[in-house]
């Protein structure tokens, strides 16, 4: 499987069928605490960056087995809106499955009308806003360029008038960089005018692309949260996970550790296996050279390693 990844446990989504529509590292930003490594193509321009035929198959090679999904999610390595086939897709999955579909998108692109009737097409869409003050956005995304705070706010108000399913807003505060009561007050007003269905509070939970990027605490997340007002949550770990074991369980860690850092209970939830063989198989995994150890914080998280003749 080179496009569809898991089910995963997702924090937001419940157990999730990943679809990636970009290669690695593609997207409109470069944010400090990207799960996903530093951007290597920082671009606006949209393209078909995979064939959707191929994505679309791989897609019915596993929805055959039957999973119990909650959602078919589009994200991956990158930003999915810069896809011209964003889509398509989407309406590919709705001939093939009942699962709600969400799309994860850092809205960079959503001052486009095309992009949002794209994104549309979906059930739920995940837009971050990390930042609305030109330095703190600066700071924390890294932008394209041509990218403008206030026109994106402008573009998700659009989105919001024309899009009739539910819009999860979520908002990445790191440490030092956008967790000051200035930034938070001006996302607050974003928040009133795009007028979300929820929005979702994070921090730095796994490694960030740049080394010293630090989350915030618990009770300042609260706080925030807090002042973003009643439809603001803190979000949480997944708990729970697949109704079922999945074969090829080191193929489906592998696939997931490529896309992001994965802790043993990231694993033991994803392929329903106890917290003990998660562990035994991480180590063995490791042991081979598959996996690499990362640490982050207190938690230890596992990487996958670059497969001979073949990118991460
Ligand atoms: S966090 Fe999302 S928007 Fe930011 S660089 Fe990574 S993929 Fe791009």
């Amino acid at each position: 499987m080179k496009h569809v990844f898991g089910p995963v446990p997702s924090r937001r989504l419940g157990l999730s069928l990943g679809v990636d529509l970009v290669v690695p590292k593609t997207c409109t930003m470069d944010c400090i605490y990207c799960e996903c490594g530093p951007t290597t193509d920082c671009r606006i321009e949209r393209d078909s960056f995979v064939d959707p035929r191929a994505v679309l198959d791989e897609l019915a090679a596993v929805l055959k087995d039957g999973p119990r999904l909650d959602f078919v999610t589009i994200s991956g390595s990158g930003e999915p809106t810069l896809s011209t086939d964003l889509g398509p897709v989407i309406d590919g999955i709705r001939e093939m499955t009942d699962a709600r579909v969400a799309v994860l998108t850092n809205a960079g692109l959503v001052t486009d009308p095309a992009v949002r009737a794209a994104l549309s097409k979906a059930d739920v869409i995940v837009p971050s806003l990390d930042a609305v003050s030109a330095e703190a956005f600066e700071r924390v995304n890294r932008p394209h360029a041509s990218l403008d705070p206030a026109a994106i706010v402008d573009g998700l108000v659009a989105l919001r008038q024309e899009f009739s399913g539910e819009i999860w807003l979520e908002t990445v505060i790191v440490a030092g960089i956008n967790d000051s009561d200035d930034e938070v007050a001006l996302i607050a007003e974003a928040v009133r005018r795009i007028r979300p269905d929820r929005v979702q509070v994070n921090t730095v939970v796994r490694p960030p692309a740049v080394a010293g990027t630090e989350a915030v605490s618990s009770e300042r997340l609260a706080e925030i949260a807090a002042a973003l007002g009643p439809s603001a949550e803190v979000i949480a770990q997944p708990s729970g996970g697949s109704q079922r074991r999945i074969d090829g369980a080191e193929e489906l860690i592998y696939e997931m550790a490529a896309r992001r850092p994965v802790t043993v209970q990231d694993v033991a939830s994803a392929v329903g296996i106890s917290l003990a063989e998660s562990a035994k198989l991480i180590g063995a995994m490791t042991d081979e050279g598959v996996l690499e150890v990362v640490r982050h914080g207190d938690m230890l998280y596992h990487s996958a390693m670059a497969r001979k003749g073949e990118g991460k």
